[in-house]
């Protein structure tokens, strides 16, 4: 049962496979020595038997290390298993104040998962997953399977290379390596880290994709975290932000006043130009209207959901999503036609920011779901709130932000957009600029404390 389990998944469901077309099994059976099996059989992972329904989370970022508490404290017979494939915490949120020197690392990355499991009662499993099988209520993990009751995929974004020009998968590449976005990985941070630090002068370029991408404000917020560097070190140089939208997102008459007041020979705002193709060779980004050359840049793509969410099966058809999103409903975030699957954070397809406020609220409020569903009851839908900061300002430590809720129009069954509480708050002060550390502070209590 067992090897007919990972066999149907592995076909159903790895990425690899189908893009081999006639060959998924085969190709792992070619690759294997003499009269192997086609497929491995399956273990399952080393855990201690559940002494409750078992919740499965995927993923530790906001939204996954979010569930995994609260769902454990809104109903504390679940037996909860975080699954996360890295084994160190960095946040993507607030890094951008880690260029202009107005944080050290450790502020992002002095986290632990072990930490957040053992203060919240539940497991730190560290791996990869790879499949599921919704059937037999089992996923597929590089550590072993896992079954569960209830099962939560948080495992945010990806980058779309393709919707900026870039189909071929060695230029994709050699981009991702030398120009990362910084929207996804630890990793990214530290090379653009790196670039601003090593930054001698010409042009920085940072691009902006059009979309529901990853937090609207960061890639402003960051071209004014490398324009304050630049005036810092009286560099000759430029940070040229070429913005695929006809106008800042979120936040514009902030940013604009920035912008003007700050860096006027320093940041120069192209709306409107959508990137069309690059060349990380010879340093050009190709628009509808013009070349750009560039000394340095931090190239942000198209985001779409999780390839996971793609691989899993999970994703919804392109009318309800051109993100490639999950296919959950609109207000428990349940998968389709499957009451023991859901979906949060920034994989979902509702038209909320996808920022990690925004994440973590939506998050206390799955976990309500998850444990008003195992007692078998239902409770009424609350919008996530969206709180951001954006830190425009170096010297003195100056922010802008917002706080918004949701509407939910139930005849129609969507999201039609901001509340009229929303807030939004364009005179930069130093307040602002300490509301946006203390923010952040909250919000790493929220994920890894009791
Ligand atoms: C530069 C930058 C600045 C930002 N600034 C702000 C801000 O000021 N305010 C704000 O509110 N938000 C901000 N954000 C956005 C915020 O960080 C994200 O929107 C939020 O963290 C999304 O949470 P998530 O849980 O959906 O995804 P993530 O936090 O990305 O978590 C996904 C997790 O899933 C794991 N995972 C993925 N695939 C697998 C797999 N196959 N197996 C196991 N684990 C897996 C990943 O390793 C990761 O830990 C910023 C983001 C960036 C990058």
């Amino acid at each position: 049962m067992t090897q007919q389990l990972d066999r149907r998944n592995f076909l159903k469901l790895s990425g690899a496979a189908l893009a081999a077309g006639s060959g998924g099994a085969a190709t792992v059976a070619m690759g294997q020595a003499s009269a192997a099996p086609a497929v491995q059989a399956s273990r399952m992972a080393d855990l201690p038997k559940a002494k409750g329904p078992r919740l499965v989370v995927v993923g530790g970022g906001t939204s996954g290390l979010t569930v995994a508490k609260y769902a454990k404290k809104e109903n504390p017979d679940f037996d909860v298993v975080l699954v996360e494939r890295r084994d160190m915490y960095s946040s993507c949120f607030s890094s951008n104040l880690w260029y202009a020197g107005l944080i050290n690392l450790e502020f992002l990355a002095n986290h632990s998962f072990l930490d957040a499991a053992v203060n919240n009662h539940y497991i730190y499993f560290n791996a990869t997953v790879t499949g599921l099988d919704r059937d037999s209520k089992t996923l597929l993990t590089s550590q072993g399977d896992i079954r569960y009751d209830f099962l939560v995929l948080a495992p945010g974004i990806s980058y779309d290379y393709e919707k900026i020009g870039v189909d071929d998968v060695g230029v994709q590449t050699d981009l991702r390596l030398r120009y990362p976005g910084g929207f996804v990985s630890p990793t990214e941070h530290i090379t653009i880290h790196r670039k601003v630090r090593e930054f001698e002068g010409g042009t920085f370029i940072q691009t902006v994709p059009s979309g529901n991408y990853r937090c609207l404000p960061a890639p402003y917020e960051r071209a004014c975290m490398i324009a304050a560097m630049i005036k810092k070190n009286k560099l000759k140089g430029k940070v040229i932000i070429l913005d695929a939208n006809p106008e800042i997102t979120i936040k514009a008459e902030g940013f604009h006043s920035a912008f003007d007041e700050l860096y006027k020979d320093i940041i120069e705002y192209v709306p409107q130009m959508a990137v069309k193709g690059v060349d990380p060779y010879k340093r050009k980004i190709e628009t509808d209207f013009d070349t750009y050359d560039f000394d340095d840049a931090a190239i942000y793509p198209n985001v779409r959901a999780s390839t996971l969410i793609e691989h899993l099966g999970l994703m919804a058809p392109s009318t309800k999503s051109n993100q490639k999103e999950a296919n959950i409903d609109t207000r428990f975030y349940q998968y389709v036609d499957d009451p023991h699957v859901y979906v949060s954070g920034d994989s979902r397809p509702h038209p909320y920011s996808k920022s990690a406020n925004t994440s973590n609220t939506e998050a206390h409020y799955v976990a309500k779901v998850l444990a008003a569903r195992a007692a078998g009851k239902e409770i009424s839908w609350q919008s996530p709130e969206t709180i951001c900061y954006s830190v425009v300002n170096a010297d003195p430590m100056q922010a802008i932000s917002v706080d918004a809720h949701y509407v939910y129009d139930p005849e129609k069954d969507v999201i039609t957009g901001f509340s009229d509480d929303t807030k939004v708050y364009l005179d930069r002060d130093e307040a602002k600029g300490q509301g946006a550390l203390e923010w952040a502070h909250g919000l790493y209590r929220d994920m890894f404390k009791a």
